[in-house]
């Protein structure tokens, strides 16, 4: 299993070794794509995490016992409303037709439920509509 998460950390946990233990007790491999950890301060991770059914859920079950919110990464995946031109750019990558083109209007519409957080439509929208928003 391989999927990439979201996860926050409060002010309280910011400074444990929580994915040191990952790692470790877990036999995870752990991608870090993107982190803003600052001192005594909510603090926030985009991981590629990757292991055996078993391992992923055991290593989820220990970051929710940290106190670590989790999110899958789709949940983070927004489109820009006033910057989409409705090119139709997006829609001839994006594998699950999450955007895709209303025929009767010709406007893109972007269905976040269908999405799978690939991201492979961010660096392919010429605006940049198509963001990986993460507070
Ligand atoms: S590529 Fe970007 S601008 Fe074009 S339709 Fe898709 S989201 Fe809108
Ligand atoms: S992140 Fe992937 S699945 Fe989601 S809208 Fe973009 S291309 Fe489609």
């Amino acid at each position: 299993m391989k999927r990439k998460i979201v996860l926050h950390f409060s002010r309280e946990i910011w400074d444990k070794p929580i994915i040191y233990r990952l790692i470790k007790d877990f036999n995870l491999i752990l991608n870090i794509l993107k982190a803003n950890v600052l001192p005594r301060r909510e603090s926030f991770m985009v991981l590629e995490i990757e292991g055996s059914d078993n391992d992923c859920r055991k290593g989820f079950e220990y970051l929710k016992e940290c106190g670590v919110t989790i999110e899958p990464i789709e949940q983070n995946i927004r489109r820009d409303e006033e910057k989409c031109t409705h090119c139709g750019a997006c829609t001839a990558i994006c594998p699950t037709g999450a955007l895709s083109i209303k025929r009767e209007t010709m406007e893109v519409v972007f269905f976040s439920e269908m999405c799978s957080g690939c991201e492979l439509c961010v660096p392919a929208c010429p605006p940049r509509a198509m963001e990986v928003h993460i507070e």
